[in-house]
């Protein structure tokens, strides 16, 4: 029987960057789904900008999964309404969340951040 927890601990940077793309488009069509408007929030933050991954320079945390191309911040508008609470992803984030078992809500975070998506990679989320 295959072990996928086994299997997803030996996955290179590059193959959860691939399944990421792959994973991050059903992200966006499960929001419109659930009647979401959305705009893009940051997607990679640039180590020449915001650090090395465990440095911290610029915002953000020093070990964000963003600087790994590994994260996506998603806002949600709701009849043009910018909805901001983590509580309003609540339902996208949980979905996302059984997509993969590498799959991380920012909801969950010890400082909640709801509009965060990504996948895990040796501990940063
Ligand atoms: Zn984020």
């Amino acid at each position: 029987m295959t072990d996928f927890r086994d299997q997803s601990k030996r996955m290179s940077l590059g193959q959860k960057q691939e399944l990421f793309m792959r994973l991050l488009p059903l992200l966006l069509i499960k929001a419109h789904q659930l009647g979401y408007d959305l705009r893009g929030g940051d997607l990679f933050r640039d180590p020449r900008v915001h650090g090395a991954a465990g440095e911290s320079l610029g915002y953000g945390h020093r070990n964000s999964c963003h600087k790994l191309k590994l994260a996506i911040d998603l806002n949600l508008f709701l009849g043009g309404i910018f909805l901001q609470e983590t509580e309003n992803h609540r339902e996208l984030g949980e979905w996302w969340e059984q997509q993969h078992e590498l799959c991380r809500w920012g909801g969950r975070f010890k400082r909640p951040d709801g509009n965060h998506y990504s996948l895990e990679h040796n501990k940063s989320m």
